[in-house]
């Protein structure tokens, strides 16, 4: 990996702390980064080097998943660590940091290339673009990259703008748009499962796919996040980014000798297939909901427009579910169910393949065989099992599920951001949000975004700690399923699981 200088706007933030300082340091200590690496840190407060190497240094004791066992080894990350004032607006804070950004290169005797890390309010991604460009920062003799994170506009028109911007700044294979779960290690593995395992493959179509079920369901409120959050709701929040990234990711089918361009290109196809959903037709796909009082873990919470920040006539979404289609030869007729919220019953983030039971007959169904399915798990842990029936071994003659096991999480799996920042290290954008991605998921979503505005979608209040609004159930049952793992099922996976353990069969084993 080539020498690289890091220059990270908003280094004194939560994102910064909480998440950029421990990947990076993680990446050091497993010799991931590149060598030498150099780090200038900017924002507004009048810090020094010292000052920012002892927060760098508080993030790692505080949030890192490895805590620092080697001093030197510290010291040696640490000392990598600059820092400069820098308010976005203020050109001649640009000229001083290229300055030294020149002459820290010419020290390490290391080339030009630059990773500009935007961790910064979204508001000020043009104004920091064009200042990198019209400073000289982003003439450089190697390569330069952008890293930025969602959101990337808050609507088509605006994303369009924005990128507009960035773009006369960057090439698109110079703007690496992070979207955090295309970190996740579970994600990360869909398309290499489909790839190694022909019997995968071919199961990967809709003559033995019944329905898809997406579902991204946290436990928290809106938190200290109220000004944000009233105005984008989880259809912006989370819909239009991480729940139709993780669609693609898991509806591309990709040839045996694919690259990063081709992970890309079929996600594009995947985005471009969704069927459009029609103005007048919006209601009976799409639920919108917004939690009421109830409680959380047995303790009674707020609604959310008794939120503090929150108008008391906010009518804002904090639950969307929503029906999708994609129309292309693999998914032709698969229903996609796709639903995320906040205040629900519990915090999980999972994919569940449901496959068809072609010879599901009256007699099956009394003996207990269950569908078929392959489960994505990436919250509260993460797993990849696919379901199969088997008889009891116990001797009652009775069918059980069991569970074969396709990923072992270990403790030192890295985490999203390590694998994010590696990969924008290498060059290599494959989980990296593309422009024509983003474009097509706003294309998507803007007439669902213009009936909540218009109040054309009845907003539906759930109990805060239920699974949402009745009607996301219906959603699925009026096409004969359920959402799986809700409630009962639950239970019922987590005493399966525990009583089959002897018949699991570990991959790794
Ligand atoms: P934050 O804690 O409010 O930090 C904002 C940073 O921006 C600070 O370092 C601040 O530095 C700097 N800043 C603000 N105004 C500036 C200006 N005029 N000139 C120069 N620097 C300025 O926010 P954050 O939570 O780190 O979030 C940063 C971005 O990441 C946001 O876009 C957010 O949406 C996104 N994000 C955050 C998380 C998370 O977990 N926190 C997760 C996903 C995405 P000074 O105050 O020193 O100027």
């Amino acid at each position: 990996m080539e020498a690289t200088t890091i220059v990270l706007f908003g280094a004194t933030g939560d994102l910064a702390k909480r998440k950029i300082y421990p990947a990076l340091y993680n990446l050091f200590v497993d010799g991931k980064l590149p060598e030498p690496f150099s780090v200038f840190g900017l924002g507004r407060r009048e810090w020094s080097d010292a000052k920012l190497q002892e927060n760098v240094e508080q993030s790692i004791l505080t949030f890192s998943r490895r805590k620092p066992e080697d001093t030197d080894k510290l010291q040696a990350f640490l000392s990598a660590f600059r820092y400069s004032v820098l308010d976005v607006d203020r050109e001649e804070d640009y000229k001083k940091l290229l300055d030294m950004v020149e002459s820290r290169e010419e020290e390490l005797g290391i080339p030009q290339n630059r990773l500009f890390y935007l961790s910064v309010g979204p508001e000020y991604f043009k104004t920091i673009a064009y200042n990198i460009k019209s400073s000289g920062l982003g003439t450089t003799k190697g390569w330069k990259r952008l890293v930025i994170e969602k959101p990337f506009g808050h609507d088509l028109a605006s994303a369009r703008d924005l990128n507009e911007k960035l773009s006369a700044a960057f090439t698109e294979d110079e703007i690496f748009r992070i979207d955090h779960y295309l970190g996740k290690p579970v994600v990360q593995k869909m398309e290499m499962l489909q790839h190694a395992n022909p019997v995968l493959q071919a199961f990967w179509t809709n003559r033995y796919i019944a329905n898809v079920q997406i579902t991204a369901n946290e436990t928290v409120g809106v938190e200290e996040r109220a000004g944000y959050y009233d105005k984008s709701g989880a259809i912006r929040d989370m819909f239009q980014n991480h729940m139709l990234q993780l669609l693609m990711m898991l509806a591309i089918h990709l040839p045996s000798d694919s690259g990063p361009g081709d992970v890309r290109a079929r996600k594009k196809e995947v985005v471009e297939a969704l069927v459009p959903v029609q103005a007048g037709n919006i209601a009976s796909q799409v639920v919108r909901g917004q939690y009421a009082e109830g409680s959380i873990n047995g303790k009674p919470v707020a609604g959310y427009t008794s939120e503090p920040g929150i108008a008391a006539d906010s009518r804002n979404d904090t639950f969307v579910a929503a029906r999708l289609e994609i129309d292309n030869y693999f998914w032709r007729g698969v229903p996609i169910y796709i639903r995320t919220g906040k205040r629900l019953k519990e915090k999980s983030t999972r994919i569940v393949i449901e496959f068809k039971e072609p010879l599901k007959s009256a007699a099956s169904k009394e003996s207990g065989i269950a569908p078929n399915l392959l489960v994505f798990e990436m919250a509260p842990n993460e797993s990849i099992t696919l379901q199969l029936n088997t008889r009891d071994p116990g001797g009652s003659g009775e069918f059980k599920p069991m569970n074969v096991d396709l990923h072992t999480h270990r403790d030192n799996t890295a985490e999203a951001y390590e694998n994010l920042i590696h990969d924008a290290f290498r060059g290599d954008a494959t989980f990296f949000a593309h422009w024509d991605e983003v474009e097509r998921s706003w294309q998507w979503v803007e007439p669902i975004l213009n009936a909540f505005a218009n109040n054309e979608v009845p907003l539906r209040l759930y109990e805060a700690g239920s699974y949402g609004p009745k009607e996301s159930d219906e959603l699925l049952a009026g096409d004969g399923f359920h959402w799986w793992f809700d409630d009962i099922d639950a239970k019922a996976k987590q005493e399966n699981q525990e009583g089959e353990q002897q018949y699991a069969y570990h991959a790794n084993h």
